[in-house]
């Protein structure tokens, strides 16, 4: 990020700008979640149907959404959008996960 009083370049996390002194914590604060959790969170709703696709989509809004996660605290905020996707991306895994491990029981079984 830059400093809002000098304009230089300062790491991200610094709490006051190594410049001109002065604290740089305001930067930090930007509203609102990342472009990568609000994917996740879209992909995860989108899995609950299209996880037949071998679960490749639900396990790529895990994937999403845990890196928008990290990303937003890195930024020093909480996205509930990133969770979501989380929570929503691992049900939806375990749930399309079952029906496949079911599926190929029952063609195992009827396969003989
Ligand atoms: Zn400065």
């Amino acid at each position: 990020m830059y400093c809002k009083n000098c304009g230089k370049q300062i790491d991200d996390r610094a709490v006051i700008c190594p410049h001109c002194g002065v604290p740089a914590e305001t930067e930090k604060v930007k509203p609102g979640a990342p472009g990568l959790c609000v994917a996740g969170f879209v992909i995860s709703i989108l899995s609950i149907w299209f996880g037949i696709i071998f679960c490749i989509p639900p396990i790529l809004a895990i994937a999403l959404s845990a890196q928008g996660n990290r990303k937003a605290k890195k930024n020093g905020f909480h996205s509930n959008l990133g969770t979501a996707g989380l929570v929503i991306g691992i049900l939806t895994t375990v749930f399309w996960g079952l029906f496949f491990l079911s599926l190929i029981i029952v063609m195992a079984t009827t396969a003989r």
